[in-house]
C-alpha cells in the first residue's frame, strides 16, 4: 500500500493512509483525504479560502481517477461549491460524461446534493485587492474590471504568483490504484481559466496496470504535455519510474515556454516505486508527502529538483 501527495497534502495524508489501513479503497482514500485539504483554511490554493481569479471570484478544478477501469470525473471553474472532488466523483459515477465546467458543473452539484458555501474569505479576498491596487492607479482600481483582462492576465504569469495543487495517488491492499487532484488553480487566472488538474491525462492518471501520475505548477505545460499520461505511457514501454519520469521532464524541457514557472511530477508504478521530480525554471525545493505499508506514520520527503538550464 502506498498514499503519495503534494507539499499541500499534510491535512489529508493521515486519513487516506487510514482509509487503506481498514481495508477501504484507493478511490475512499483519494477523496477523504482530498475533503479535508479543501477544507483547510491554511491551504489557499484549494477549495475554501482559495485564490481567486481576476474579478476575485474563486473557480475550482478538480479531478479523480480509478485506476481500475481507467473511469475518470472531473469538474472545472465550479463556484459556489466546497468539496470539487467529490462532485467530480459523481460525475465519474453518475454521468456518461468525464468533466464538466461552469454553469453545467455548478448545476450537477446542486442536483446531487453537493455542499455549497461561502469560498471566498475576508482576508484572501484583501490579498487579492493587494495584488491589484499595487499593479495599477487608483482610477483603474475604481473601474476594475477593465474591458479587457488580457493584459493583466499576462502580468499574472510571473513565478511569485500563488500556486499549490492538492494531489494524493494510492494503491490499496487490493492493488487497486487512484489518483486525485484539486485546486482553484493560478492566482488571479483570466475567468474560466482551468490548468492541468480537471485534464484527465495532462494533470492526473491511474491505471492499475502500471501506476498513477499526478502534477502540479504551471498547468499549461502539462496540458501541452499531456504529462501524467506520458509518465504511464513510458511505463508501459518498460522503463523504469526513474526513467519514466525523466522522459517526461524531457518533454517539458523539448516544449517551448514563454514563461517561467514550474511542474513537479507524482508518480509511483505498480510495485510501488515511486518518484517526485520538479522541473524548474524558477529555482527552489519541493517536499511531497509519502506513507507506505511499513511506515508508522506519513514523511515529509524532499523531490529531486531538475533545473532548467535553457532560458526561460
Ligand atoms: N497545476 C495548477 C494549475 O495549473 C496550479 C498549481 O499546481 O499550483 O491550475
Amino acid at each position: 500500500m502506498i498514499v503519495l501527495g503534494s507539499s499541500t497534502a499534510e491535512a489529508g495524508i493521515v486519513a487516506a493512509r487510514d482509509v487503506l489501513v481498514q481495508g477501504g479503497s484507493a478511490l475512499d482514500a483519494v477523496e477523504a483525504g482530498i475533503r479535508l485539504v479543501e477544507s483547510a483554511p491554511n491551504v489557499h490554493s484549494v477549495g475554501q479560502d482559495a485564490w481567486p481569479n481576476l474579478l476575485g471570484q474563486v473557480e475550482l478544478d478538480a479531478s479523480i481517477m480509478d485506476g481500475r477501469t481507467l473511469d475518470a470525473g472531473s469538474v472545472g471553474a465550479l463556484r459556489g461549491f466546497l468539496h470539487p472532488i467529490s462532485v467530480a466523483r459523481r460525475v465519474m459515477e453518475e454521468l456518461p460524461h468525464v468533466l464538466l465546467v461552469g454553469e453545467g458543473a455548478g448545476r450537477f452539484a446542486g442536483e446531487v446534493g453537493a455542499e455549497r458555501g461561502e469560498l471566498l474569505s475576508d482576508e484572501v479576498r484583501e490579498g487579492w485587492a493587494e495584488w491589484l491596487q499595487a499593479r495599477m492607479s487608483p482610477e483603474e482600481w475604481a473601474n476594475w474590471p477593465a474591458d479587457t483582462l488580457v493584459p493583466w492576465a499576462k502580468r499574472t504569469a510571473d513565478p511569485e504568483t500563488a500556486h499549490g495543487t492538492v494531489c494524493l495517488l494510492a494503491r490499496d491492499m487490493r492493488a487497486s490504484i487512484a489518483a486525485g487532484v484539486s485546486t482553484s488553480g493560478w492566482a488571479w487566472k483570466y475567468p474560466g481559466r482551468l490548468g492541468d488538474s480537471p485534464i484527465i491525462g495532462a494533470g492526473n492518471y491511474a491505471d492499475n496496470r502500471h501506476g498513477a501520475a499526478a502534477c502540479t505548477g504551471f498547468g499549461e505545460m502539462a496540458i501541452r504535455c499531456g504529462t501524467a499520461r506520458s509518465v504511464l505511457l513510458y511505463l508501459k514501454t518498460g522503463l523504469s519510474i526513474e526513467d519514466a519520469v525523466r522522459a517526461a521532464v524531457q518533454d517539458l524541457d523539448d516544449a517551448a515556454w514563454r514563461y517561467r514557472g514550474r511542474v513537479t511530477i507524482y508518480s509511483f508504478d505498480r510495485s510501488e516505486e515511486h518518484r517526485v521530480v520538479s522541473y524548474t525554471r524558477v529555482g527552489g525545493g519541493c517536499s511531497y508527502w509519502l506513507w507506505q505499508g511499513d511506515m508508522d506514520a506519513p514523511e515529509r520527503r524532499q523531490g529531486i529538483t531538475h533545473d532548467a538550464h535553457r532560458g526561460a
